[in-house]
């Protein structure tokens, strides 16, 4: 069996999404896994996310994982379906003045700074209070958004115990959220975990893992 099948195996027991991180990988590589039956692939580039949905089937869904920028949101809102990687308020203000323009709903989730690099992107615990307010304020400034959950990066380092309190402050941060806010039942998604930890993401409650290098192979 190949590395998909192996970790389609793996983790499919546990009921946690594979997102195929295919970034800087071509086209032929992704139409491998997809007939093989994989449909969530991961991007984090606007421009080679926009080319490859352009190329490949129209029923694949396109997870956006990296830092967005503002002016870039409306190239990726027709067809996104889900952004991992709001990290400011202005941001989802942003998606959801563009997704309102095509009537439509756009999911996202809210990257959480878990890790102790300080080049990481995302919220911290205040920041995340602000948005979740603004979110759940009546009646709700946004109506083309929908909120599913929390996304994080651990600290890239081989110190396993320090992974996972990482990944265990992100579901905290999670349970907060649910028992703080009257937030819809589709906010349960936690996506954390790479091809390096996602074992110990699983163990610590998450629900989505984002793989690359250990599918497609190591990047350029
Ligand atoms: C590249 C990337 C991944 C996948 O990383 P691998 O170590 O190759 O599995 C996951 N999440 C984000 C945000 C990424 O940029």
């Amino acid at each position: 069996m190949d590395a998909f099948e192996n970790l389609k195996n793996e983790i499919d027991a546990q009921n946690v999404e594979l997102i195929a991180v295919s970034k800087t990988n071509p086209n032929e590589r992704i139409t491998d896994l997809y007939d093989k039956g994989q449909r969530a692939f991961g991007e984090n580039r606007v421009q080679e996310l926009l080319d490859k949905q352009e190329q490949l089937p129209k029923n694949i869904e396109w997870h956006f994982i990296g830092h967005l920028q503002r002016n870039k949101v409306k190239y990726i809102v027709p067809f996104v379906d889900l952004i991992h990687s709001i990290d400011s308020l202005k941001l989802l203000k942003e998606v959801d003045k563009q997704a309102k323009k095509i009537d439509r709903k756009v999911n996202v989730l809210l990257q959480m700074h878990i890790a102790t690099e300080d080049s990481k992107f995302g919220l911290d615990k205040q920041e995340l209070i602000e948005i979740l307010e603004y979110y759940t304020a009546a009646p709700s400034p946004f109506k083309n958004i929908s909120i599913r959950g929390l996304m994080g990066m651990a600290t890239f380092t081989e110190d396993k115990k320090q992974v996972r309190k990482e990944f265990r402050s992100l579901k905290d941060l999670f349970e907060f959220s649910k028992s703080s806010y009257v937030l819809h039942d589709a906010f349960k998604e936690i996506s954390m975990g790479m091809s390096g930890d996602y074992s110990i993401a699983i163990e610590e409650g998450s629900t989505m893992i984002r793989i690359g290098s250990m599918l497609f192979g190591s990047r350029a």
